[in-house]
């Protein structure tokens, strides 16, 4: 029997849970479709049922494939897609919103974000988004990418207190926002999904997170997932386009680690003394 997956709440309610998928790079290459399907459908029935996509990924393939893993089981899942800020205006961010929705082959997204702060007006984005949520065409949305004075300017304008959540990038070796967004967020009840929240595989070789993980048979991508998932209101949404990864990735729920570890990992990835600007990749 797996160990619970934590789940985190939405400002409208609904749980999800606090370990999802991402996809991006997916639906790019027709020879990977299969194994992309193979492992979103691994990770649904492992629990995984939150899935982060965006029209930019695979130039709507992404999408696709999502639509593909999904068939016949919609509401088992929770999806999440975002609107290009080029499109972001109150007319394109209506119809960049239906066109995800025939990829995806449904006809609501559960949460739907703007991907990163363009030229449009907020207030105008927001208006598409408060449209589509009136029509049941999403059922609630969010940014990303957005700072902590992106998200006061945000929450000023019209409705934009109805933000259901942030995208970040944040992980280990991305700390920054633990000093001022992420308590900011907390504080408000909007929830933090971390995004590559194994630095896309690049955090993997450090030496003392390969030496924590070790010490409780774990792999560094457990412990590295392992320390996302301990934080309140964050949610984790690590790609893996191969079912066992999903698996392995799956069981970091399972890993209890000591405070004395914690602090051992908070030495080789020290958290933010002071103001850092949010970093995007
Ligand atoms: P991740 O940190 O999730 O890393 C993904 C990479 O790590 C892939 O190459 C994957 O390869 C590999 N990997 C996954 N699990 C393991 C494992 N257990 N052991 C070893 N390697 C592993 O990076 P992403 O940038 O993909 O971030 C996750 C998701 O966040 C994205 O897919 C996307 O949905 C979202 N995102 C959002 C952004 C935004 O601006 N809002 C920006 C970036 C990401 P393989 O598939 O071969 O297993």
């Amino acid at each position: 029997q797996d160990d619970p997956i934590p789940s985190v709440r939405f400002p409208n309610g609904i749980d999800v849970p606090a370990l999802g998928q991402g996809t991006w790079a997916m639906g790019e290459d027709a020879g990977d479709a299969r194994a992309e399907i193979d492992s979103l459908r691994a990770g649904i029935d492992l629990g995984m049922t939150l899935i982060d996509t965006a029209e930019m990924y695979g130039d709507g393939g992404a999408e696709e494939i999502v639509g593909q893993a999904i068939t016949g089981r919609r509401d088992e899942v929770f999806i999440v897609s975002k609107v290009y800020p080029w499109n972001a205006s109150l007319k394109g961010t209506i119809e960049a919103c239906e066109h995800s929705l025939e990829r995806l082959g449904t006809d609501r997204i559960d949460l739907y974000l703007l991907h990163w702060r363009g030229n449009y007006p907020l207030a105008e984005t927001i208006a598409g988004f408060e449209m589509l949520k009136a029509s049941g065409k999403i059922s609630a949305w969010g940014v990303s990418n957005f700072d902590t004075d992106d998200m006061q300017e945000l929450l000023a304008v019209p409705d934009g207190a109805n933000v259901a959540a942030n995208q970040v990038l944040y992980n280990l070796s991305r700390r920054g926002i633990e000093y001022d967004l992420l308590p900011w967020c907390q504080s408000r009840g909007i929830p933090v999904m971390a995004y590559s929240p194994i630095e896309q595989g690049h955090i993997l070789h450090n030496a003392e997170l390969i030496r924590i993980a070790k010490a409780y048979q774990a792999t560094p991508a457990q412990l590295a997932l392992a320390f996302l998932l301990k934080r309140d209101g964050v949610i984790v949404i690590p790609k893996t386009s191969n079912a066992e990864r999903v698996r392995e990735n799956r069981d970091c729920v399972s890993l209890d680690v000591t405070d004395e570890d914690w602090q051992s990992l908070d030495a080789a990835f020290p958290p933010p003394a002071k103001k850092k600007p949010l970093e995007m990749l």
